[in-house]
């Protein structure tokens, strides 16, 4: 009976009354579907009763179990939420109000994912969490029916799914759920690499199978010798990550048998103490692998995980993962937030304390609201701010504020309060100052010195190659600020912009040139763009690189496009200790131009250019063949040279060719001059530059750091 799963298992943890209720519930919803059939041809009771058995399965509260059978209610039968509310109570019937309201922005959204529908979606879902846990069940069950679905629909709604449900379920924690979203998408957005991952998997399970049982029962012996009562298994990872994870590993021209941690082994105990035992044991057995020891125990991560991690080299010379924990931390590690919904008979307070928490991000979600932006900037702010991995910083007071990797000081001043931002002069990072655009570690503690008056924004601030911001929450408060001034203020500004560019770039006539070049716009109105940054320096850029362009094809009387040559012509690679001989970049792992290389002499003496990380050198045998090689300066790369005016600091030399080494390029001469009575000093610099896009960016940098307050191209 398609009932069947449902009903054992809420018997198996609900006391009878509770029971009972969900039961009302489920004939309710029997009647109300009476006669519907799904794509798939079942009724379509059956798809509420997967749903609800999905929640079930994670012994959630009565009420969400109640809510989930009757989630298409509403939207599909004759009944409104005034006959739930009457039958089920005022919160149930709120659930199921929400849940309705979704899956009409939802079916909209499937038909065309449009913005706006896509916004009320997050927004109405950050109302209440429970709303979030039954839509992803209720989008799970979706997903594992898509067969019966036509081809186009079934690889939309995947895709989906893959983009925003699996993303939300990781958000809460609800991993075991992510898995399945993932696996069942994958399987129908990919289907050929879907299969490809499923053999190569089986494949090395197959091998390790047998090393693996025999470390299960080892530390099982162990265990029972210092009488800890634990539970061990092997846990396959899901398809989906192992997939992406090779995606990863080819760009770093690694391959399959790389990945180590295809297999973990898995130890939940009772308390933190046998936790740390149980490792105890584990080292003890096999020899820990430097460096991938991990306690999330004493330092969670920023969703609330803990567990122990640990890798070490077994008999057979295999790296193996072991990941320890309590059986609470468990529960939370599959479950996340949905565990503070399971089912008590009696109020346990620990399993409220981090709820707070752990949803701090729901109230940004709202706030990100009302904030009166645009659709498109909404989405980007929830998929950039919320959705990705974060860094844990400190305020001075020990406050702790996550942040998405990557975010700097800046984006810190603007996460605190838009003034704070806008009002943003200096920062200190763990109590040493550092410019505004220094990218923040776990764990520093982040002072913002405020000036006197508002200075507002910095145009830099919106220059990517500057990476001032990260976070859009951000990007989108200084660009309102910009829009929010006088519009001759903003084309002044972007007047000044276009100049400085300009002047960096130093191309013959770019002046009178750029107005002409910009195309259905007047020049007016393009500055006023620059000026409140909807206009990127990149922009300006391309259009004095098509002049540029336009201007070297005619001198150089050539036909041909001279930028679209390729940098990473074989040509320039050097090979040390032979000239003349034949070269080729290897397949395997494409090196491109400022990675490290090596050669390696083939059968035919062809020598063939591999990055030093790749994984194929390690098989190649006849190390008498490898060659060291260079990348030369290739006839495509144009020597500049900057003068730049600062004054004269402790690390000034170093701090700029960092710059240049940050855009992978190579100093041909540097030389400076001291002025002792300023204390100012001139710097000469020449460095090889591929074009104007990296001539501009690098001066650009130059020019922001600290010290320096003059820059410019000689000709
Ligand atoms: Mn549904």
């Amino acid at each position: 009976m398609y009932t069947d799963n449902l009903i054992n298992k809420i018997e198996s943890y609900l006391p009878k009354t509770e029971v009972n209720k969900i039961l009302d519930a489920l004939n309710f919803a029997k009647i109300a579907h009476e006669g519907q059939k799904r794509k798939s041809g079942h009724d379509y009771i059956v798809h509420p009763v997967e749903v609800a058995s999905h929640l079930a399965r994670l012994e959630l509260d009565p009420k969400v179990i109640i809510s989930g059978l009757l989630h298409d209610v509403v939207e599909d039968t004759k009944f409104n939420s005034e006959q739930i509310k009457e039958k089920f109570g005022e919160e149930v019937s709120k659930i199921v109000q929400s849940l309705t309201k979704l899956n009409a922005d939802e079916n909209n959204l499937t038909k065309n994912l449009d913005q706006k529908n896509m916004r009320r979606f997050l927004v109405s879902m950050a109302q209440d969490i429970r709303v979030i846990i039954i839509k992803l069940a209720d989008r799970l069950h979706n997903v594992e029916t898509l067969e019966y679905l036509d081809i186009e629909k079934r690889k939309k709604i995947a895709k989906e799914t893959l983009s925003i449900h699996a993303p939300l379920a990781k958000k809460i924690g609800m991993n075991d759920l992510k898995w399945r979203l993932e696996d069942e998408s994958f399987k129908h957005l990919m289907p050929d690499k879907f299969k490809m991952t499923k053999r190569l998997i089986s494949q090395k399970r197959g091998e390790r199978e047998v090393t693996t049982q025999e470390m299960i029962s080892q530390i099982k012996t162990q265990l029972e010798i210092f009488k800890l009562e634990a539970e061990v298994t092997g846990r396959p990872k899901n398809l989906y990550s192992v997939y992406t994870k090779l995606q990863r590993y080819k760009q770093l021209g690694r391959n399959f048998s790389d990945i180590e941690d295809l297999i973990a082994i898995r130890v939940v105990v009772n308390t933190k103490e046998d936790c740390y035992l149980v490792l105890g044991i584990i080292h003890d057995l096999w020899r820990p692998m430097a460096g991938s020891f991990d306690d999330y125990i004493a330092s969670p991560k920023e969703n609330y995980y803990q567990s122990l991690h640990t890798v070490v080299m077994n008999d057979s010379n295999q790296k193996i993962e072991f990941q320890i924990r309590t059986k609470k931390m468990h529960n939370f590690a599959e479950q996340g937030v949905a565990s503070h919904w399971k089912y008590k008979d009696s109020i346990d307070e620990s399993s409220t304390e981090n709820f707070g928490k752990d949803t701090y991000w729901l109230k940004d979600m709202i706030d990100f609201e009302q904030e009166g932006i645009e659709d498109s900037e909404y989405i980007e702010s929830v998929n950039n701010d919320i959705l990705s991995d974060k860094v844990i910083v400190y305020s001075p007071k020990n406050e702790i504020f996550t942040l998405p990797i990557g975010s700097t000081a800046l984006d810190y001043a603007y996460s605190l309060h838009t003034d704070l931002g806008h009002y943003c002069q200096a920062s200190f990072i763990n109590g040493v100052w550092k410019p505004l655009n220094t990218k923040l570690n776990n764990g520093d503690t982040v002072q913002i010195q405020k000036s006197e008056e508002e200075k507002g924004p910095n145009l830099d601030w919106l220059n990517e190659s500057l990476g001032f911001i990260r976070t859009a929450n951000a990007k989108n408060k200084v660009k309102a600020w910009f829009k929010k001034r006088e519009r001759t203020e903003n084309i002044e500004r972007g007047e000044k912009q276009i100049l400085r560019t300009i002047g960096l770039s130093n191309v013959e006539n770019s002046e009178i040139l750029l107005p002409t070049m910009i195309e259905n716009d007047t020049y007016e109105n393009f500055a006023y763009k620059v000026g409140t940054g909807e206009i990127n320096n990149q922009k300006i850029i391309d259009i004095l690189n098509k002049e540029q362009l336009e201007e070297t094809v005619r001198k150089m009387n050539l036909t041909k496009d001279p930028l679209e040559e390729n940098y990473n012509s074989i040509a320039s690679i050097v090979i040390m200790g032979g000239e003349n001989i034949d070269k080729k970049i290897a397949n395997c792992c494409g090196p491109v131009y400022g990675d490290e290389i090596v050669g390696y002499k083939n059968s035919t003496n062809e020598i063939v250019v591999h990055r030093i990380m790749c994984s194929r050198l390690r098989n190649l045998e006849h190390t008498n063949r490898f060659m060291p090689a260079a990348w030369g300066h290739s006839k495509d790369l144009t020597p500049t040279t900057v003068s730049i005016e600062a004054y004269d600091r402790m690390g000034l030399i170093r701090d700029i060719t960092d710059v240049v080494w940050g855009e992978k390029t190579n100093i041909h001469s540097i030389n400076s001059q001291e002025d002792d009575k300023n204390g100012t000093c001139k710097i000469q610099l020449t460095v090889y530059t591929r074009d104007l896009g990296q001539i501009i960016r690098l001066l650009g940098k130059m020019e922001s750091t600290p010290g320096v307050y003059k820059v410019r191209r000689v000709k």
